[in-house]
């Protein structure tokens, strides 16, 4: 028994003292993920990725929103959302002390507004990522005719655009320019 105790005094501490001390992260630990809503471009690919569904887009058609949440009492802390948003706007922290009092308090949200068609005027898609791909066609522009008429697909819904390519292009061209 002595033999035992003088044993385990040489060994040390094989627990840590969390939560009465801070607890020391290894510097690949992974914790809640960090949402940038400004850089975030709505393209809904971390959402397809996540795989417990903690990351959701929900339409609001009434209130012309589209809503990116996340949901940080699913969250397993996988890092999937981080690797595949195309502009960063998700990345893991090491935070991961989520305790909270109401499960309301585990959501955050950000609310983005959606694109009307320029034909039909129904929503299609949100700004953001319209926005985002329009900056795109900017700064790969080659023939700012070609840039011009991306642009105008772009601002029309997939609907009117088949209906458009279908028919005439021209005729959308006219009834943009008759909105203009
Ligand atoms: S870390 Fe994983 S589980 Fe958590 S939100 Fe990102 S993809 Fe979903
Ligand atoms: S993948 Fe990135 S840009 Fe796309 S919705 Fe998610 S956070 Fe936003």
């Amino acid at each position: 028994m002595f033999e035992w105790i003088k044993e385990s005094l040489t060994v040390g501490n094989a627990t840590v003292k969390y939560p009465f001390a801070p607890l020391e992260l290894i510097p690949d630990s992974r914790g809640k993920p960090e949402h940038d809503a400004l850089a975030c471009i709505v393209c809904g690919a971390c959402a397809t990725a996540c795989p417990p569904n903690a990351l959701q887009m929900h339409l609001d058609l009434p209130n012309n929103n589209y809503i990116w949440q996340i949901n940080y009492g699913r969250c397993i802390f996988c890092g999937r959302c981080e690797e595949v948003c195309p502009v960063k706007a998700i990345e893991l922290t090491q935070e991961f002390e989520l305790a909270v009092m109401s499960k309301d308090d585990m959501l955050e949200t950000a609310t983005y507004s959606l694109q009307r068609c320029a034909l039909c005027n129904k929503q299609y898609a949100p700004s953001k990522e319209i926005d985002y791909l329009n900056s795109l066609l900017d700064s790969f522009a080659q023939n700012d005719e070609e840039v011009q008429r991306a642009k105008e697909q772009l601002s029309i819904c997939p609907q009117c655009r088949r209906i458009a390519e279908s028919a005439n292009v021209k005729f959308i061209c006219e009834q943009l320019e008759r909105r203009a």
